[in-house]
């Protein structure tokens, strides 16, 4: 069972159902203009609101703590050069949320926001406001992520998924899903929006890799589609891989509806490394639901690297049984 009362929880709890909550209020309220993330577009607003708030109640919760997240409030001030249009999105921003925090003025929203800039410590929280903006702006999959991480382990991984109800398909009028993990606490699970229970999540028990369920991201440009074919074949894996978009793909894996998931190196960028606020939560609520994860070449992912998992090539996670098998198809398909 896991302990509801340890301060720890309780804000992650709090604060990842309050700003996944928000940012699916505010896509509710906006017209999806276009596929693109220009600096106005409605995902950053939503981005930014969503950073905000967790970092407010952060500074409430344990002001000393240090917050990674992927967002600064640079693009939110004015810049000097007569563009007011700065000033009128700042003022979306903090209308949104001002609902939650009444303090809220322009100035400490951005003030808010700048406390995602920490460098990660010995103690830190790593945040992704919207995970998957992509999945965010087409109406699909996407995720309000957060972890705290100590010593470079992840201790605690929190995510919650506003389209993520019973299927895999988006639905946005669904309640969504809330997922916790602690270390040696499991992984639990319930819905983002009513009064449920926890439900403890545990990972797929197959064992065939030919029946393996695959998830890869939506966003071809993240991954590497050909080597995903020449790595299913190999496993002799008939079903075509699920393209999900941000770490709702490993809320998935955790519950057993898949049971493996692949981040290749996209050959368009060959030398990216993984973002630690893109998979410390995802990675913990994997571990502790009985999965493993690991980079394409078998080793543990090192989040005392830095904002980036700069040790680590790519990710493989699995409901463990499978892990094995997966790393020899990875390496028969030199990926
Ligand atoms: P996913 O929806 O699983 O593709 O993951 C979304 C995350 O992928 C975003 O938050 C980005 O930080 C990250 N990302 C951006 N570019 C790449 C890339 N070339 N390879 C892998 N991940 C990327
Ligand atoms: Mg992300």
């Amino acid at each position: 069972m896991i302990n509801y009362d340890q301060p720890e929880i309780d804000f992650a709890l709090n604060a990842v159902s309050q700003a996944a909550s928000l940012v699916r209020h505010i896509q509710s309220e906006m017209v999806m203009p276009s596929l693109t993330k220009d600096d106005l577009s409605p995902v950053t607003i939503a981005d930014y609101a969503s950073q905000a708030l967790v970092a407010r109640l952060l500074a409430e919760a344990f002001p000393n703590d240090p917050l990674v997240a992927e967002e600064d409030a640079s693009g939110l001030r004015p810049s000097g050069d007569g563009d007011d249009r700065q000033a009128e999105f700042l003022e979306r921003v903090t209308h949104y949320i001002s609902a939650l925090a009444p303090e809220a003025t322009p100035q400490v929203v951005c003030a808010w926001i700048d406390r995602g800039a920490a460098a990660p410590a010995r103690r830190f929280w790593a945040l992704d406001p919207i995970d998957g903006t992509k999945g965010f702006l087409r109406g699909d999959q996407y995720a309000v992520a957060l972890a705290l991480v100590v010593d470079g382990q992840v201790q605690l991984g929190a995510l919650g998924c506003p389209n993520l109800s019973d299927a895999f398909r988006p639905d946005p009028h669904g309640p969504g899903s809330l997922l916790i993990a602690a270390r040696g606490q499991g992984t639990w699970v319930t819905w983002l929006e009513g009064n449920g229970d926890f439900e403890p999540l545990h990972v797929s028990k197959r064992t065939d890799p030919s029946l393996a369920r695959l998830l890869r991201s939506f966003e071809s440009g993240h991954t590497d589609v050909d080597r995903i074919v020449d790595f299913s074949t190999a496993l002799g894996i008939r079903a075509a891989p699920v393209r999900m978009d941000s770490q709702a793909k490993y809320a998935v894996l955790a519950s057993g509806k898949a049971d493996l998931l692949l981040r290749l190196l996209s050959p368009a960028r060959p030398d990216y490394r993984e973002k630690i606020w893109d998979q410390a939560a995802g990675a913990l609520i994997l571990e502790e639901a009985g999965g493993k994860i690991t980079d394409l070449e078998g080793k543990p992912l090192d989040f005392a690297a830095g904002r980036t998992l700069a040790n680590n090539r790519g990710v493989l996670a699995s409901n463990g049984l499978l892990h094995s098998a997966a790393l020899n198809g990875l390496h028969a398909v030199h990926a």
